[in-house]
């Protein structure tokens, strides 16, 4: 016999509110429905990688750039996606974690405030139409970047 969980869902397509890059660290978890409610997101699509924006602004290959740079593009394409919202968080193993920064937070601040706007910059240049916001998540909460 099949295990089988019911789910009933609706079939209808979607108008994304915004494309979200967010590092799969589940410690964060609680800050993206945080962000999904404080900014009213009702329908997103969540690209979930190790590391948030690093594949942009720092990839270990281009191959990685060019991989989330197809993920944002296919969400523009069929869900009509009029936002991206890129995500860097503390800690985060993808950039060898605080200590990478010698446990000084303001400095490790800094380096995904730098990381993140040359990854804005990408995806502007290659979305020019799509509004780009910027987050630095930490245990206490979410900061906007300008
Ligand atoms: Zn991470």
């Amino acid at each position: 016999m099949q295990k089988k969980i019911k789910s009933k869902l609706s079939n209808h397509h979607y108008v994304a509110d915004a494309a979200i890059v967010w590092c799969y660290d589940n410690r964060f978890w609680k800050s993206f429905g945080k962000l999904l409610e404080k900014e009213k997101l009702k329908h997103f699509d969540p690209i979930v990688i190790a590391g948030g924006a690093k594949s942009l602004a720092s990839p270990a290959k281009k191959s990685e750039r060019e991989f989330l740079l197809k993920q944002i593009e296919l969400s523009i394409k069929l869900h009509r996606t009029p936002r991206v919202i890129l995500m860097n968080h503390a800690d985060c193993g993808a950039y060898g974690g605080l200590k990478t920064f010698g446990n000084d937070v303001e400095k490790e601040f800094s380096t995904h405030e730098k990381e993140l706007g040359n990854a804005k910059k990408m995806i502007q240049k290659r979305f020019p139409k799509v509004r780009v916001d910027i987050i630095f998540v930490n245990f206490t909460g979410i900061t906007f970047i300008k």
